[in-house]
């Protein structure tokens, strides 16, 4: 069946009050940019809706990239008609005829939002129902638990006619509840949490903290590919590579084993924070969750967290791990996160990590370290590099060209 639009209906619950103007308008921006391979598409937007006619363009194709846009409610194939019986009838069947599995049971379903249409939902119902009844001799009308509901949308501009309504992504659309900074380790949850964030409406930037030449370049490639494969869904995203080798030298020196990861995570989470303000961002995101490893007890979770000022947001805290995993393969990160390099926790990790870390004790290890320790944080923040990836790779740095007087040769 060749549908000729799709129509996308936007996340209803931010649809009230003096918002919508703004999140329609943001939120048609977000689809165009998507879809930006397709100049052929034409866009329309309406109360919540967003009408794309496909002039040519493969729907399929079209359709499954949407469902990886953040506001979007849900989707559907339609065919658009002319305000004629006829012309409906003819849609209506093609749409039934077209359906895969062939379904035994259907049931109509009209909308008349257009109220200069001739005919009210009930007799349209009727005229239309009979007639796909008529010529689809198998198929019987079932109202209460139909296989498929054919639906007829009256409007203004023409009527549309559908079957299937594919799920979105739901969310906000990105970037309108400002930017967060992610803690992007090569692991399974992390960039989870990213998308998550992202789904919510976060703008995120990512912050990975390598242990070079401890740990190995393909573990920050690793780290690169899922930053990349978030940027599918955030456009382009800024990911800050953190040289950590030497603080975490110097904690594993105080010979602290079983606080070590305690220590090195209020690290993190300082440098992470000074990224964060520098951006402009105001949260940081992490992939704990809760009870997972030691470092994830609620105990550690409150002497690892105080470091940190901004909020810190934890999406997946009260998730399961085969929850994580599902969305981690729906959203194509987990077989990058399954590679197995080390990453520069797993390297420090003792045999017994402290569960319920004693804060004092934490507080008084970093105070006797002082500047030092002090020291180390500014010169991690100060030799940060900083890759932009796009869903292609890594953007090339543009680098600005020195002006003639500068030049030396
Ligand atoms: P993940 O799968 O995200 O690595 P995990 O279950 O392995 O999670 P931990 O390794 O204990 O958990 O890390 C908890 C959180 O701390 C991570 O989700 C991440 O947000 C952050 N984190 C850990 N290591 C790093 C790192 N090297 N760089 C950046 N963030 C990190
Ligand atoms: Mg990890």
């Amino acid at each position: 069946m060749n549908f000729d639009y799709l129509l996308v209906r936007l996340g209803e619950l931010t649809l009230k009050g003096r918002n919508r103007g703004k999140f329609e308008s943001l939120m048609l921006g977000k689809i165009k940019q998507a879809l930006a391979q397709y100049p052929e598409l034409t866009y329309e937007s309406a109360f919540g809706r967003v009408y794309i006619k496909l002039n040519g363009a493969d729907g399929t194709r079209v359709l499954s990239r949407l469902t990886d846009v953040f506001g979007i409610w849900t989707i559907s194939p339609v065919v658009k008609t002319k305000h004629d019986l006829e012309d409906i009838r003819k849609a209506a069947l093609a749409v039934m005829d077209a359906h895969r599995p062939v379904p035994s049971t259907f049931k109509m379903s009209v909308k008349r939002a257009w109220k200069g249409f001739p005919h009210d939902s009930m007799e349209m119902n009727h005229l239309v129902g009979a007639h796909v009844l008529r010529n689809s001799p198998s198929l019987r009308v079932d109202v209460r638990e139909p296989e498929v509901e054919l639906r007829l949308d009256i409007q203004h501009q023409g009527v549309f006619v559908y079957c299937t309504v594919v799920p979105g992504a739901g969310g906000f659309p990105l970037g309108m509840n400002g930017k967060a900074m992610l803690l992007l380790s090569g692991g399974i949850d992390s960039p989870v949490a990213g998308w998550t964030a992202m789904r919510k409406g976060l703008e995120i930037e990512a912050v990975h903290f390598h242990s070079y030449p401890f740990t190995s370049q393909q573990a920050t490639d690793k780290v690169v590919a899922l930053a990349q494969r978030l940027a599918h869904y955030g456009g382009r995203i800024k990911l800050h590579l953190v040289p950590f080798t030497e603080l975490q030298t110097l904690l594993a020196q105080q010979k602290q084993d079983h606080l070590i990861i305690t220590l090195m995570r209020r690290s993190m989470l300082r440098i992470a924070e000074r990224l964060a303000e520098r951006s402009g961002a105001l949260a940081l995101v992490t992939g704990d969750s809760l009870g997972q490893v030691a470092s994830q007890t609620l105990g550690s979770m409150n002497v690892i967290g105080r470091t940190a000022s901004l909020p810190l947001l934890r999406p997946l805290v009260m998730m399961d791990k085969l929850e994580i995993i599902r969305i981690s393969e729906r959203i194509g990160t987990y077989e990058t996160s399954i590679l197995p390099y080390e990453d520069c926790c797993t390297l420090f990790v003792p045999k017994s990590p402290a569960t319920n870390p004693n804060l004092r004790v934490v507080e008084g290890i970093e105070h006797a370290l002082g500047e030092q320790l002090e020291r180390l944080v500014a010169e991690a923040v100060a030799g940060t590099e900083t890759v932009v990836m796009t869903p292609q790779g890594k953007e090339e740095e543009k680098r600005p060209t020195a002006a003639p007087e500068d030049r030396w040769f």
